[in-house]
């Protein structure tokens, strides 16, 4: 990836862009790939660090969502559903399948009122039973018939359900299990995906802790967010990607929208050994006493990631996770796994954003999960029109950004040049699928860069088929291991500093690593990650220490970290 001086001195000499992309979460970042792989020159930019909105708070699921069925949303779940299979196939490096099972309680329950929700006339949640839950598991494996990697869903009686997961509900009738698939990194998947865009040549600029800052005739102003500087830039079209921030984006650029209702949602991770034991492998997917449906999701490390919430919020910066939020979701366990408890000090990570739903009225769960683009056409206050990408889901991005960048294609009459359906993702390309081909790639990466075998696995499963470049890189400069920091190596973070625009120190410590979720950080190597970052970005000692201080207070009133 470009040096982020290097993009602004660009920008400075090259002010006109074909589409300004506004937000780098995973719906600007698909546009901005597809876009340039069309060959349209195309310029992404996010106020904050890419993938640190909506994408990264996410329950890190591709689904089609089996619950959106009885809000009939037909449509968006067979999308979905398709997309999840194209990401386990494109990126399989960065994704996996997650085998979910519902515990079910009752036998007919629910049956009179999906209909009821379909038509709008039950805005409450009512309990699910075993027929109205098989109905849609049959459609969900209908829709993807012959396309699927997985398995199709199965039923468990009682017996067989408890032999299997011990420690659950006793008074269950059933259990339903069936297959979606689960990302360990979204921030690494939404990043590769961004880097293959610009791979695509100089008309393909991304920057980051740039925001849209208002506008002037032809011109938006771009505020560079770590100096103040203002970057004037003229765009034929706009993309508004910014989530939850739509609105506000418009409101700043001179045109007024009212199309987001975004909803609040907060998740736990927690170290829970007995908690992982009792849940096999299996994501748990319940409903709540509430009426809402909730999850207990296996996570990297044997973490339990645990949630969410649903609420209304109308600034998404003011999305926090609080002290009710925290007590409603420890409470969901002893529900589904009455002997065992989750306390407060078992958690090691907590995160909350704000998902950018349509504007609606009734219970928030539900208001339609689906996407659409809302056109602002131009007029004599912005002579660009500006495309608003409002709602969706992270497993349905490509589908999303590829009727975006139709849209744009049509307006510039240009033809499409290439599908994204089937295109490989990062180091998903040349990924060797067996467990043989696997094993003969690793020992090839080890031999040829003379690292050890253990090495080389660690890599490749951190970056899939891209190990070879990391490998290439620290076998040049060494792989000295980190004082403080397990697992990672002095040369590995340069190469990510230098490769992934790597900007702030809790860049590194959130999204381009999970080191800050599953409670590997301590003050000294968060001292030691700062300084191999001061050298390699040009740091003070001043900068250094007020960046340290900046993500220190991010962990821990953020997310909660012990450190
Ligand atoms: C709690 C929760 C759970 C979810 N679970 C799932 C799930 O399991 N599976 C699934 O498929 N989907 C899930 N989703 C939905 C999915 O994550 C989102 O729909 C999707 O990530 C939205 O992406 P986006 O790019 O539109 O928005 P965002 O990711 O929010 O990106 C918008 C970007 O705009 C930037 N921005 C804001 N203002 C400006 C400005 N002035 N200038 C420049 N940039 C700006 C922000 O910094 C941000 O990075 C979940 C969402 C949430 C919140």
């Amino acid at each position: 990836m470009i040096n982020r001086k290097k993009v602004i001195q660009s920008l400075k000499e090259n002010p006109r862009t074909t589409v300004l992309i506004i937000g780098a979460g995973i719906n600007g970042i698909g546009t901005f790939r597809d876009l340039a792989l069309q060959g349209v020159d195309c310029l992404v930019v996010d106020k904050g660090d890419f993938c640190s909105g909506a994408s990264m708070a996410s329950s890190h699921m591709l689904h089609g969502g089996i619950r959106y069925l009885e809000n009939g949303e037909f449509r968006l779940v067979k999308e979905a559903l398709h997309e999840r299979n194209n990401l386990l196939r494109n990126a399989p490096h960065l994704t996996h399948s997650l085998p979910t099972t519902i515990p079910i309680f009752k036998w007919l329950s629910g049956i009179l009122n999906s209909p009821l929700k379909f038509i709008g006339l039950l805005d409450k949640p009512a309990e699910r039973g075993a027929v109205i839950i098989k109905l849609g598991l049959i459609m969900y494996d209908a829709y993807v018939r012959g396309d699927s990697p997985m398995p199709g869903h199965r039923f468990d009686h009682r017996a067989k359900a408890l032999k299997k997961w011990p420690a659950l509900n006793p008074n269950l009738l059933f259990t339903a299990t069936y297959y979606d698939g689960g990302m360990d990194s979204p921030e690494r998947l939404a990043l590769e995906i961004l880097m293959d865009g610009e791979k695509e040549g100089d008309h393909a600029r991304v920057i980051n802790y740039l925001s849209a800052a208002g506008a002037d005739g032809d011109q938006i102003l771009l505020k560079d967010e770590l100096t103040g500087e203002i970057i004037p830039i003229q765009p034929q079209i706009v993309v508004n990607a910014g989530g939850p921030w739509i609105d506000f984006i418009n409101q700043d650029i001179s045109s007024q929208s009212n199309y987001i209702g975004g909803t609040k949602g907060s998740h736990l991770i927690v170290n829970h050994p007995e908690l992982r034991k009792a849940i096999g492998g299996h994501e748990i997917f319940f409903e709540y006493v509430d009426g809402r449906i909730v999850l207990i999701f296996p996570y990297i490390a044997d973490h339990v990631m645990i949630g969410s919430t649903d609420l209304r919020i109308d600034d998404p910066d003011h999305a926090v996770c609080t002290d009710d939020e925290i007590d409603y979701i420890l409470d969901m366990v002893p529900q589904i796994f009455p002997h065992l408890n989750v306390t407060r000090e078992q958690i090691v990570f907590q995160f909350s954003g704000v998902r950018p739903l349509p504007v609606a009225k009734g219970t928030t769960g539900q208001i339609s999960r689906d996407h659409s683009i809302e056109l602002i056409e131009k007029s004599k206050l912005h002579p660009w029109p500006i495309l608003n990408l409002v709602g969706g889901k992270w497993t349905s991005y490509r589908a999303f950004s590829e009727q975006v960048t139709d849209q744009i294609l049509d307006r510039l009459e240009l033809p499409r040049k290439t599908s994204t359906a089937h295109l490989k993702i990062g180091g998903g390309t040349s990924y060797p699928i067996t467990d043989n081909s696997r094993d003969a790639w690793i020992q090839t990466l080890a031999e040829s860069n003379k690292i050890t075998c253990e090495r080389a696995k660690t890599l490749f499963k951190r970056y899939g088929t891209r190990a070879s470049e990391v490998a290439s890189y620290i076998s040049k400069t060494g792989d000295f291991p980190m004082d403080y920091l397990e697992g990672y190596s002095v040369g590995e973070i340069k190469f990510l500093v230098e490769n992934e625009m790597v900007t702030r120190l809790d860049d590194f410590l959130l999204r381009r690593t999970k080191t800050a979720w599953v409670g590997k950080l301590s003050e000294e190597s968060i001292k030691e990650l700062a300084s191999i970052l001061g050298e390699s970005l040009g740091w003070d000692n001043k900068y250094q220490q007020s960046e340290l201080t900046r993500s220190l207070d991010i962990l821990r009133k953020r997310h909660a970290v012990k450190i």
